[in-house]
């Protein structure tokens, strides 16, 4: 495959980070990457894995012959390190980030790019319940979406070649804007994992039934249902305080479909139990 950018610069070495790295040299995407991580026991993790072709002390070192610049931290830090490197990016880069959140993201980073350096957000629609450099695979992207959200003014060049690059890393890409974005995160990603979160610390607040319990009788509902809460409490939080109109919209409706079964259940209404459930049963087996 030929190289689309002779220089990737990765900043933050999580699951994310680490995942493109190794799908970048499983298919020969990219000359050189460099990586830098705040935390110096996870630079030095990542060297000791060969995590990155070479490991920066310094943001500013690492993106400043880079011809893309992946921003691969929390939502909540994002323009801090955009403030950070902008001085160090080589004129005619791309900065695109991988943010699970993009109204806000966008209006973090944006304001701190230099005239001359393209910025096309972006939203890689695969994860797992692991953080951290040793987290990642190459397969992670594999026929998953990714979403790109040009901002307005955005070059179509730059556009197209992170396009081009998803592509060769195995995902799907399609164009989104930020508003849009966020509200459909907000559906199929934001708030379940809230609700998963919740209903760990249900589990947790019933003195009736123990902690050791809920784990030797985790049977497929509460395990496979809560898989999402092992997730990394610093990306959540940000992405919740990121992304709040629409997960309180959703929230909003959640709460008020599950006092209307709430209802049903004490009232003894099974026709609208059985109803609803076979409703959301087809959608949810349109779903591979
Ligand atoms: P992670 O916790 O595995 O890694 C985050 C990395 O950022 C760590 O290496 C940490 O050291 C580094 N970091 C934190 N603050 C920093 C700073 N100020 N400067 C430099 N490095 C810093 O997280 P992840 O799962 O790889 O998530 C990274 C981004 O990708 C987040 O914005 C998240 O919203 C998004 N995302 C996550 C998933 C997922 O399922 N985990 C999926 C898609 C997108």
């Amino acid at each position: 495959m030929t190289e689309v950018y002779p220089r990737v610069a990765l900043i933050g070495l999580g699951l994310i980070a680490s995942s493109m790295f190794w799908a970048m040299k499983r298919r020969g995407v990219v000359g050189h990457v460099t990586g830098y991580a705040r935390s110096a026991a996870t630079r030095d993790t990542a060297r000791r894995i060969g995590l990155c072709d070479t490991v920066c002390d310094s943001a500013a070192e690492a993106v400043e012959d880079a011809d893309l610049v992946v921003l691969a931290v929390p939502v909540g830090v994002m323009g801090d390190v955009a403030a950070e490197i902008a001085p160090y990016l080589k004129p005619g880069c791309t900065v695109t980030d991988v943010g699970s959140v993009k109204k806000t993201v966008i209006e973090a980073v944006a304001p701190h790019l230099p005239e001359g350096v393209h910025f096309v957000p972006g939203h890689p629609l695969a994860g797992t319940e692991h953080s951290g450099p040793e987290s990642g695979f190459a397969s992670l992207f594999d026929n998953r979406w990714c979403l790109l959200v040009p901002v307005e003014g955005a070059a179509p060049e730059a556009v197209e070649t992170l396009t081009t690059f998803w592509q060769a890393l195995g995902a799907n890409v399609e164009l989104m804007d930020a508003e849009h974005h966020d509200l459909v995160l907000a559906v199929t990603s934001h708030t379940p994992h809230l609700i998963a979160y919740t209903m760990v610390g249900v589990a947790d607040d019933l003195r009736r039934v123990t902690d050791s319990e809920v784990i030797k009788y985790s049977a497929a509902g509460f395990r496979d249902f809560t898989r999402i809460a092992a997730s990394d409490p610093t990306m959540w939080r940000d992405v919740f305080l990121n992304n709040k109109e629409a997960t309180l919209e959703i929230l909003g409706r959640f709460t008020e479909e599950l006092f209307a079964l709430q209802r049903a259940i004490r009232t003894g209404d099974g026709d609208h139990l059985h109803a609803y459930f076979t409703r959301t049963r087809a959608i949810r087996r349109g779903i591979i």
